[in-house]
C-alpha cells in the first residue's frame, strides 16, 4: 500500500519509513508529497494528538496516513515530560535543551525511582475519514548522563529495560541507552516499533471491514 508517513521530525521519519518498508508498504513523506502543515497538537492524550496529526496530512495527501505522537513518561515527575516531549524546554523539537532539562530535573533521584516509559500511539487513517488508533510502550529508566549518538529526542537518556530482535529479548544488563542500540534492535523493542507492530496485524481485518471490495483491490 501507499503510506503517508505524517511527521516533520526526521527522526521519526526514518524510523516509520524503515519499519513500513519492511512491512511491504511504499512510504511517501511529506517533503515529496510537497505538503507542508504543522497541525497543532491540542489533544491531552497521545492517541488524541495521533489522530488529529493523521487527519490533517490524510486530507492534505488523499492517501492512507500513518500518523505518531509519541513521548517520554517519566514516574518521578509525575509522567512529564508525556505529551508534551517535544517542546518540554519550551522550544518543539529542541533536543539538547530538552535532554538538559530532563537530566536537570532528575538530579539527585536515586537509580530506583528513575523508571519511566516511551508511548507511541499510531493513527492509520483512510481518506474516507475512517481510523484505526494503536498504542505500543517501551519500559525503562533515565539514564544519569546521556550515551551513544544513534536515533534522535530523548534516546541519548533511555536506558530500555529489554533489549534483544525479533522476539528474543534479554534484561539490558549493559545497560544501552535507545542511542546505542542498531536501527534494528530499536525497532524491536520501541514504543513505535511495538505500535507499529500492532497496527500492521491489526490492518487487515480494519481495511476488510473499513473498505468496499473494490477500493481494497484499488490499493
Ligand atoms: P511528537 O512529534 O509531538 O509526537 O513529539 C515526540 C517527541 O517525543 C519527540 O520530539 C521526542 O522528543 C520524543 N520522542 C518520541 N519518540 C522518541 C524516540 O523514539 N526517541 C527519542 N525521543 C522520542
Amino acid at each position: 500500500m501507499i503510506v503517508c508517513a505524517a511527521t516533520n521530525n526526521p527522526g521519526k521519519l526514518r524510523e516509520l519509513r524503515r519499519i513500513l518498508e519492511k512491512a511491504g508498504h511504499q512510504v511517501r513523506s511529506l517533503r515529496e508529497l510537497g505538503i507542508d502543515l504543522d497541525p497543532e497538537e491540542t489533544g491531552a492524550t497521545f492517541a488524541e494528538n495521533a489522530r488529529i496529526k493523521a487527519a490533517a496530512f490524510c486530507r492534505a495527501s488523499g492517501l492512507p496516513t500513518v500518523a505518531d505522537d509519541s513521548g517520554l513518561c517519566v514516574d518521578a515527575l509525575d509522567g512529564a515530560p508525556g505529551v508534551y516531549s517535544a517542546r518540554y524546554a519550551g522550544v518543539h523539537g529542541d533536543d539538547e535543551a530538552n535532554n538538559r532539562k530532563l537530566l536537570a530535573a532528575m538530579a539527585g533521584v536515586p537509580a530506583a525511582r528513575r523508571a519511566a516509559r516511551f508511548v507511541s500511539a499510531v493513527c492509520f487513517m483512510l481518506p474516507d475519514g475512517r481510523a484505526l488508533t494503536v498504542e505500543g510502550a517501551c519500559p525503562g529508566c533515565v539514564a544519569d548522563a546521556p550515551a551513544g549518538d544513534n536515533g534522535f529526542g530523548y534516546d541519548p537518556l533511555f536506558i530500555p529495560d529489554r533489549v534483544g530482535v525479533g522476539r528474543t529479548t534479554a534484561e539490558n544488563t549493559a545497560r544501552r541507552t535507545y542511542a546505542q542500540l542498531a536501527d534494528g534492535e530499536k525497532d524491536a523493542i520501541s514504543h513505535r516499533g511495538r505500535a507499529m507492530e500492532k497496527l500492521e496485524a491489526a490492518l487487515p481485518a480494519f481495511l476488510a471491514g473499513a473498505l468496499a471490495t473494490d477500493e481494497r483491490n484499488a490499493l
